[in-house]
């Protein structure tokens, strides 16, 4: 049940992705709402600076054009006429014979579900796992990153759209099965494998299956995704993961329905679970000129955060830069940034951090006991780390994270 096309070439997205996509993944916003004209140039998102001295193992084996190995899928429940009803994430499709998901990569096969995004990854990469982007995790260590085509959301400024908003037989992609997954890790000698980039929610079911054989190699596993998934999915995914960095896109109803597609209830309700569940987590919140930067409501989300999952969650307001849909908005002033982690130390979150501005302070990580400099950041570089048994090497106070 195989179905393949070859072609030559190289990976523009790869490309893309490496030239300059600084920092956090598929995520998007959108030119809803009437935006306002540009109040400054528009200028491409900054190359942060990475370790010159690491080098990367090249994936064991070449992409193809449209390759697509269709797998039954989980989570669907079989309807009457040959329908079918995804029950992976909260919209909850119905198909009918022969329909695809909105995500582009589950189909109604002869009354049956399929995944046509198991073991193609079309993103195969290492990085600095602070591009993941965490944190708290292992800083200054690399992560190989896997993700496919397709996408369940359907943000406005998607910052991969030719990889996540495409279906799998558009873009070049890798025949990875997960054991040829773990075994091209732990060649790389990573750390972690990280699904991330695109949109993980929609390949699952390769996902879990690559993250239960990473654990079994002694690797971590991270995640970055926008959390909209729904509760048994996720309870199932949630057992094999270290680490979690959810986009919470905003605070406001209206955004998430107008700008990403979706409803912010279930995201809310992922991060509760994951939290119950003890997965280190992190939130990224993309700041985007007048759609998403009122203070209020980033004050709103912030005491949310500390209240529901824990003073100690790390939150990286990121800069916007335009692209895709939102090319009309200007880039996010550093002023705003400030202010956002100005509203989420006073909301009472201890490390709240400004991404992709690199050099800034806000990169950095402080002690909330002492105030010192634990981790000193200069984009995915990492300078200095003071940390010692996971505390303050210099008054105890302990970070969270996985440091080892
Ligand atoms: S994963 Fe895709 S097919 Fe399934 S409910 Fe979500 S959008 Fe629909």
């Amino acid at each position: 049940m195989t179905e393949k096309k070859k072609a030559p070439g190289s990976l523009s997205r790869r490309e893309f992705l490496k030239a300059g996509a600084a920092g956090a993944c598929a995520f998007c916003l959108a030119g809803a709402f009437g935006c306002a004209p540009p109040e400054q140039p528009d200028e491409p998102a900054p190359t942060e600076p990475v370790d010159p001295n690491n080098e990367t193992v090249p994936p064991p084996v070449t992409a193809e054009k449209g390759f697509v190995s269709p797998v039954l899928a989980g989570w669907f429940s079989e309807l009457e006429e040959s329908r079918v009803r995804c029950e992976l994430c909260p919209r909850q499709c119905q198909m009918a014979e022969g329909e695809r998901g909105p995500c582009r990569v589950r189909k109604n096969r002869e009354g049956k579900l399929y995944t046509l995004a198991y073991g193609n990854p079309a993103l195969v990469q290492e990085d600095p796992v602070e591009r993941k982007p965490f944190f708290h995790v292992l800083p200054g260590s690399r992560a190989l990153s896997i993700s496919t085509a397709g996408c369940n959301l359907d943000c406005k400024f998607c910052e991969v759209w030719d990889m996540a908003l495409v279906a799998p037989e558009e873009v070049y992609a890798y025949d990875m099965p997960p054991e040829k997954v773990v075994a091209h890790a732990r060649d790389s000698g990573v750390r972690a494998i990280s699904y991330a980039f695109g949109e993980p929610v929609i390949f699952h079911e390769y996902m879990t299956e690559v993250a239960a054989l990473a654990k079994e190699a002694g690797l971590l596993n991270l995640l970055h995704t926008a959390g909209y998934i729904r509760p048994e999915p996720l309870r199932e995914l949630s057992g094999h993961l270290d680490a979690v960095n959810v986009d919470l896109k905003s605070f406001d109803e209206e955004f998430y329905r107008e700008v990403v597609g979706g409803e912010l209830g279930p995201v809310l309700e992922t991060l509760q679970r994951l939290g119950e569940a003890g997965v280190h987590i992190e939130v990224t919140n993309i700041v985007i000129p007048t759609l998403n930067d009122d203070m209020e409501t980033i004050g709103e989300m912030c005491r949310w955060i500390a209240g529901e999952l824990g003073a100690g969650i790390p939150v990286h307001f990121a800069r916007f830069y335009p692209l895709y849909k939102l090319s009309g908005l200007p880039r996010t002033p550093v002023s705003t940034l400030d202010q956002a982690r100005d509203t989420a130390l006073q909301a009472g979150l201890r490390y709240a951090y400004v991404a992709r501005v690199p050099g800034h302070e806000g990169e950095n990580t402080f002690c909330p006991g002492c105030k010192e400099l634990v981790i000193n950041r200069m984009g995915f570089v990492i300078e200095e780390v003071h940390l010692k048994d996971s505390a303050c090497r210099y008054c105890g106070t302990v970070i969270p994270g996985r440091w080892d």
